[in-house]
């Protein structure tokens, strides 16, 4: 990964000799301490990355302290990673625990795709230009992101990494590329990653081994002493605001029995990003709008306060993903919504053509009685559409569904919704997968299909929480 930059600091310490003998030493020290803790991890999570690939392990990892990075060089003839413990180690905490797997597949991406020459050489015949190894890293990143989205991490867990490790600043004079150009080579990985795995399994998210994920984030520790207002932002075509609710709540908050229901029910935060969509026929709605609810909070469970007193564990521990469709217009009016009767529709959605899925939620009108904005009590009803919340969340099955949306919104460019069908539900749901029952067709409406694009522009940004 960083043959020069290694080279470059050790340029003003020491001579060539010494940083040659200096690395000689380093791989004489690892082959006299080869029961390492961390170093047998290390070789771990190489098998990991070679088994991917189907690659036969022909590098040795030699742990090699103070360099602060990772490296991988041939030297006499022999492939080698030299890795930095400390700096991995930093770098996990720092980030989650993807990141060293992803360092080292970084590595192996050079040696796979033959960047690597010999250490020794190297330095003699060092013709490279700055735009090759700038275009090598990128090809390692793109590596490195194919391997752990096959393995299980997601996209923003691979960009807490680059968010780390990369600058836009101007890369013109350096031998890594800018932020920019390492994300979308990180999304072309993840993107190929994820598309030729079989989603179900390769996606599954280790609750056990991320949970450090979220841990280590200051803003998602309640401050009850000084609650935080709203946070509005805007990235490219998104827009988003940020809340938190429990530590406002809490604020001054004296009865016990209140304080636990609160902290039980409320979440600490809540992000809501959305953006603007287009119709791609003119009748469409003008208003089409998609928005993203994520929400951190103290429990890994949803009370469902249905009366059967069930909890529903979350498939991100502590976090929920709600999805929202807001202003669209084209349902007939007279479906109406009521408790014991809902309708229901699917919705069918494609992102860069490459990732499609479907949503459930029921559909309607509903009466309001009160003019909230306004304040006062109404003498006629008015109807009003009941917001489109899509996937309820209490199945972990929706939960997983969403969250993998949202990365996929994260990491994609287009998105194309609309509407499916309509069903009635017979109420029955797959106990294990939350699916519903879509058999029982209904014709009695009819609902035009109308493709909406959305931007994501921004997206990655704007659901950054
Ligand atoms: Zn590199």
């Amino acid at each position: 990964m960083k043959k020069l930059l290694l080279l470059l600091l050790f340029i003003p310490l020491v001579s060539f000799g010494q940083t040659k003998t200096g690395l000689e030493l380093c791989i004489q020290y690892q082959k006299s301490f080869s029961a390492f803790s961390t170093e047998k991890e290390a070789n771990e999570s190489l098998d990991k990355i070679l088994n991917v690939i189907g690659a036969s392990k022909n590098f040795t990892l030699v742990p090699c302290d103070d360099i602060s990075n990772a490296l991988a060089v041939t030297f006499k003839g022999e492939r080698f990673i030299l890795f930095d413990e400390a700096f991995m180690r930093k770098l996990t905490q720092l980030t989650n625990n993807w990141s060293s797997l992803f360092i080292l597949a970084h590595e192996v991406g050079h040696h796979i795709n033959g960047h690597t020459r010999d250490f020794l050489l190297a330095t003699v015949l060092d013709d490279q230009s700055l735009e090759d190894r700038r275009k090598e890293e990128l090809e390692a990143d793109e590596f490195a992101s194919f391997i752990v989205s096959k393995l299980g991490a997601s996209y923003s867990q691979i960009e807490e990494t680059i968010d780390l490790i990369a600058s836009n600043e101007s890369d013109l004079y350096s031998t890594h590329p800018n932020y920019d150009k390492r994300i979308a080579a990180v999304k072309k990985g993840f993107d190929r990653g994820y598309s030729d795995s079989d989603t179900s399994s390769s996606n599954t998210y280790n609750s056990n081994e991320n949970s450090t994920e979220y841990i280590n984030k200051g803003e998602i520790k309640p401050n009850y002493e000084n609650p935080r207002g709203r946070i509005n932002a805007s990235y490219g075509n998104w827009y988003s605001s940020k809340v938190y609710p429990l530590e406002k709540m809490l604020h001054n908050q004296t009865d016990p029995f209140k304080k636990k229901e609160i902290k039980d029910s409320e979440p600490i935060k809540e992000l809501v990003a959305r953006t603007q969509g287009k119709s791609l026929s003119h009748y469409g709605s003008k208003n089409v709008e998609i928005g993203i609810k994520i929400q951190n909070y103290t429990n890994n469970y949803v009370d469902w306060n249905d009366g059967n007193g069930k909890e529903e564990y979350l498939y991100i521990p502590n976090k929920s993903f709600h999805i929202e469709l807001i202003g669209w217009a084209d349902y007939p009016k007279e479906i109406e919504y009521s408790q014991t009767n809902r309708t229901y529709a699917t919705f069918e959605y494609v992102i860069d053509g490459k990732f499609s899925g479907q949503f459930v939620t029921y559909i309607g009108w509903t009466d309001m009685f009160y003019d909230f904005e306004n304040d006062k009590e109404l003498e006629e009803p008015i109807k009003v559409p009941i917001e489109l919340q899509f996937n309820g969340w209490l199945y972990k099955s929706q939960q997983k569904e969403n969250y993998e949306f949202v990365e996929r919104l994260k990491a994609g460019k287009k998105l194309y919704l609309r509407f499916g069908k309509l069903f009635n539900w017979n109420g029955y749901k797959n106990e294990n997968t939350g699916e519903y029952d879509t058999s029982k067709t209904s014709n009695k409406y009819q609902i035009p299909k109308y493709t909406y694009e959305f931007d994501l522009t921004g997206s990655s940004k704007a659901l950054n929480h």
